[in-house]
């Protein structure tokens, strides 16, 4: 028979051996003031340390506790991916392992649940303990998807919220595998309504996200919702031919008239290089949208678990 669960709370990990007990413990202390029915999906992205091992050690003391154990790290985005298809919950919760998302905030957003929204995302309105660089880098991040894409993304928000299990069902069933969870959440719709938090330090161990990972973040993020960067190369064409076009007539007559001006291979080469800089860029745009795209085709799983729970339990 299968039982019916309220909330999932959902947790991806990667290498929290430090967080995951406290972390445990703060989620179970904040679902009993619910009086709900709970689980607690967490899900082991390839964890190297011991987190599997503890992972399975609490799934023996409590049952609530539902391990998701990946054969390899295949990333956050994965990990939530998984979660969301093996919750059972009416509301899913997702939440990071290392506590920078406080686990009281949950309370405000199954308050919000229960007034009928779908899509309850927690923004934070400050962060703690994080460097400049991650705070710039953010910045940066939420301007350029702004404008670049046609979803209207809340700024500061992580992964941190509950979702309906109809918003649930939706995002599970798109085909996507190259996701932004954060985009995809926003885009299908539904009642969404933000929950202003204060985002903590993280509660021990050192952040998963190095710059190398945000920046490809930042590539999944555009190019999974915009095509404007395939369009640039169009506009820089229609402006060099423009250019072109005009230059070449002010040239011609320049020189029946007998001035030697625009002579010179300076001006030559960086035209040269200018243009060369261009299409190798553009290529370079379009080889990313092809390699996602083959990707996508080629149909290979989001990710591959060596343990799951039984759905049917
Ligand atoms: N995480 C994951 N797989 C990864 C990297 C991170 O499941 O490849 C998890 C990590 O354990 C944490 C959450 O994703 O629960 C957020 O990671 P982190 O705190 O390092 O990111 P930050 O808060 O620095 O953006
Ligand atoms: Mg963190």
């Amino acid at each position: 028979m299968k039982k019916s669960i309220e909330i999932s709370v959902v947790v991806p990990m990667f290498n929290e051996k430090d967080t995951i007990m406290e972390l445990y413990s703060q989620i179970s202390e904040v679902m009993e003031k619910t009086k709900k029915s709970w689980e607690f999906v967490i899900v082991d992205d390839g964890s190297t340390d011991q987190t599997p091992e503890m992972i399975r050690e609490l799934a023996k003391k409590d049952d609530r506790v539902r391990p998701v154990i990946f054969a390899r790290n295949f990333g956050q985005q994965a990990a939530v991916k998984a979660g969301l298809d093996y919750s059972r919950g009416e509301g899913v919760v997702v939440i990071d392992a290392d506590l920078q998302d406080p686990p009281e905030v949950i309370l405000e957003l199954i308050e919000k649940w229960e007034e009928g929204y779908e899509v309850i995302y927690a923004q934070r309105t400050e962060r703690e303990g994080e460097s400049f660089l991650k705070l710039l880098t953010a910045k940066m991040f939420y301007a350029t998807i702004q404008r670049l894409t046609d979803i209207n993304m809340p700024m500061n928000t992580g992964f941190f919220r509950l979702l309906d299990r109809k918003v649930v069902d939706v995002i599970n069933q798109l085909p996507e595998k190259n996701r932004f969870f954060r985009g995809l959440s926003i885009w299908v719709g539904f009642k969404q309504i933000a929950v202003p938090y204060k985002r903590k330090a993280r509660f021990a161990g050192e952040t998963k996200y190095p710059f190398s990972k945000m920046f490809k973040l930042a590539i999944t993020a555009i190019t999974g919702f915009s095509f404007f960067p395939l369009q640039v190369a169009m506009y820089l064409g229609f402006i060099s031919s423009g250019i072109a076009i005009i230059t070449i007539p002010v040239v011609i007559i320049m020189r029946m008239l007998g001035n030697q001006a625009f002579l010179g291979q300076a001006s030559t080469l960086i035209a040269v290089l200018f243009l060369g800089g261009v299409q190798l860029v553009s290529l370079g745009i379009i080889g990313e949208y092809i390699g996602r795209l083959y990707d996508e085709v080629r149909g290979r799983p989001m990710y591959i678990v060596r343990e799951a729970p039984d759905m049917d339990e």
